[in-house]
């Protein structure tokens, strides 16, 4: 990432070096149950606004909820994979406000009695790992969602989609232990990619399943308290978090510089305008008078349950790139680019391990990194949508053994993005420029080439290395040009000597 120092502020780097930035972030993330937390509704994304509703998530009264056990379920192995200590008994509570999205008048959340707490991972920024702690995982029910038409303050009109309401969600709060915008940017990637290794969440920010609000303060390098904190919401890109903390962090060391005081507030990101704007202050905060909702029973997790939990728990990214540079005597940068996703690590686990082919692991890495990457671009292919690794393990096996060239494979995997084809059709497609033949049918073409020529054989034999060339020839003109020329070269060296 690139620093972007706002317009507006401008502050000489030795003052802003006199401070440190202080950043806790709170991860809201939508949890991929077919139904909602306390009634039957349809989760689905994308359905006809106010389709997915019934009294329960309407908040109609006299309407009792039921809690989903796969959300327990689900949050429980969120937890684990958070290193945190899952509860055997937590309860949720009614935090009450009044908004549109909000019909019933309170939000069931889980408040003193969260489901989880005391987690970390480790983050890597800069070369350096540091582990960040998280405070405590909770579920809670999702809100409505307002949508605005409309650009002035009179044209504009309000809907109300409540299709989201009652959608589960887990909320994830860290501690305060981030020291700069590119920590806090690689915490929320490295959260981001061990939930979707878990399944538990597709945390995908542009659809708003994975929210995220940052808490930024700044103290004197040196000093033990934190100073006053001001948190972002509405950071719904990567991109934004990070120049949202840059900029609260220049925003109050200017004015601490100029001799202000920072109040407590909440702010938005104005993405339009680029910086924060003051949304509510904090100093004349909700009192949102929790109380333990008297209509659900405490949540009982017990031991044998978060057990079975853990024991179902998918490898992790760590554990894939520890595996393949351990195992497989891969670098650190192809570890981590093999992991990026859990389908690709397990995509590229199964062509190693496709004992038939005994494809060597780092040149399934590069051709995956190049090759299949380049392509999976170009055609927006994801990992389940390529050919299947068995396949795929075949090809490579023969650029291994040289049956194939570089340039003939890349063309066959081109065709099978592009046109939708299987490899073998692909191969087979390629047939008439493809160099594929197998090191049987070269060798026997340059037998037979040596059989005829035995005055070019001994003048090889006597040391005339120019005539090594007209046999190559020879052999690739019987071959018609379908065999692989390293593969000649080899096959009529070993043959000649
Ligand atoms: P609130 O009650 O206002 O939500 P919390 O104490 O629950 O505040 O903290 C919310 C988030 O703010 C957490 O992620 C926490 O790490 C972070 N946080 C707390 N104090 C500070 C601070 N002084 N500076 C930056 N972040 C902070
Ligand atoms: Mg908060
Ligand atoms: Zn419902």
């Amino acid at each position: 990432m690139t620093k972007s120092v706002p317009e507006a502020v401008g502050i000489a780097p030795e003052v802003l070096a006199k401070y440190e930035p202080v950043i806790g972030l709170e991860v809201h993330v939508q949890l991929l149950t077919k139904s909602k937390i306390f009634c039957g509704c349809s989760t689905r994304f994308g359905d006809a606004p106010n389709s997915n509703v019934c009294q329960v998530c309407l908040g109609l009264p006299g309407t009792l909820p039921v809690l989903n056990k796969r959300a327990v379920e689900m949050a429980t192995l969120a937890s684990l994979a958070l290193n945190c200590t899952v509860h055997e008994h937590s309860r949720f509570a009614r935090k009450n406000y009044f908004y549109p999205d909000l019909p019933k008048g309170y939000q069931i959340s889980q408040y003193e009695l969260p489901l989880a707490t005391g987690g970390w991972i480790e983050v890597e920024h800069g070369g350096v790992k540091k582990r960040i702690g998280i405070t405590r995982l909770h579920l809670e029910e999702d809100a409505a969602k307002n949508l605005h038409e409309g650009f002035s303050q009179s044209a504009t009109k309000a809907y109300i989609d409540y299709n989201r309401c009652g959608t589960p969600l887990c909320e994830i709060v860290s501690e305060p232990d981030m020291r700069a915008p590119e920590e806090a940017y690689a915490y929320l990637t490295t959260l981001r990619q061990i939930l979707l290794y878990t399944g538990v969440s597709d945390c995908n920010m542009e659809e708003g399943s994975l929210r995220c609000d940052a808490n930024v303060s700044v103290r004197l390098r040196g000093s033990q308290e934190f100073g006053t904190k001001v948190e972002v919401k509405n950071l719904n890109s990567f991109r934004f978090l990070q120049k949202a903390i840059e900029y609260e962090i220049e925003r109050h060391i200017g004015l601490l510089e100029s001799g202000g005081h920072i109040s407590q507030e909440t702010r938005l990101w104005n993405q339009t305008a680029n910086r924060t704007d003051s949304m509510r202050s904090k100093e004349k905060a909700h009192d949102y008078r929790y109380f333990p909702e008297p209509d659900l029973l405490p949540v009982h997790v017990s031991g044998a349950w978060r057990e079975e939990i853990r024991s179902n728990m998918p490898k992790m990214p760590d554990w894939w790139r520890d595996h393949f540079i351990k195992d497989y005597c891969l670098g650190a940068y192809d570890a981590e680019a093999l992991t990026a996703s859990r389908n690709l690590a397990e995509y590229f686990e199964n062509i190693v391990t496709e004992s038939s082919a005994r494809v060597e692991p780092k040149l399934a890495a590069n051709w995956i990194q190049n090759e299949f990457l380049k392509l999976a671009n170009e055609t927006g292919k994801s990992v389940q949508e390529w050919p299947t690794y068995a396949e795929v393990a075949i090809l490579l096996g023969r650029i291994q053994e040289k049956m194939i060239t570089v340039a003939s494979a890349k063309k066959i995997l081109s065709r099978v993005f592009k046109e939708g084809k299987l490899i073998e059709e692909a191969v087979r497609a390629e047939g008439g420029v493809a160099p594929i033949l197998n090191p049987s049918e070269i060798e026997q073409a340059a037998r037979e080439v040596i059989a005829k020529n035995p005055d070019n054989v001994a003048k090889y034999k006597a040391g005339n290395e120019g005539v090594f060339k007209f046999f190559v020839g020879q052999v690739m003109r019987a071959t018609r040009g379908q065999a692989n020329p390293q593969a000649v070269n080899d096959i009529l060296r070993e043959l000649l000597s």
